[in-house]
């Protein structure tokens, strides 16, 4: 698959972990309370973005 262009950012994330959770390709990960993002295995597919209580998911061109 091409990876699409942009980037993923996160904004007044409250740390819920459910993001995480819902990720199959292991580019996000709660740890110690806090969300990372692994751009590297991020494929921009925002399956993430559509669980986010907050709306704190958005794609970045
Ligand atoms: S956009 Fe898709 S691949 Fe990237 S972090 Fe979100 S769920 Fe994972
Ligand atoms: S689902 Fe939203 S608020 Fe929760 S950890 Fe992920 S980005 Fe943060």
């Amino acid at each position: 698959m091409v990876r699409p262009e942009g980037l993923l950012a996160i904004i007044g994330c409250n740390n819920c972990g459910k993001c995480a959770l819902v990720c199959s390709h292991g580019a996000l990960q709660h740890h110690n309370g806090r969300v990372t993002i692994d751009y590297d295995l991020c494929i921009l597919c925002m399956d993430c973005a559509e669980v986010c209580p907050i709306k704190a998911i958005v794609y970045i061109e």
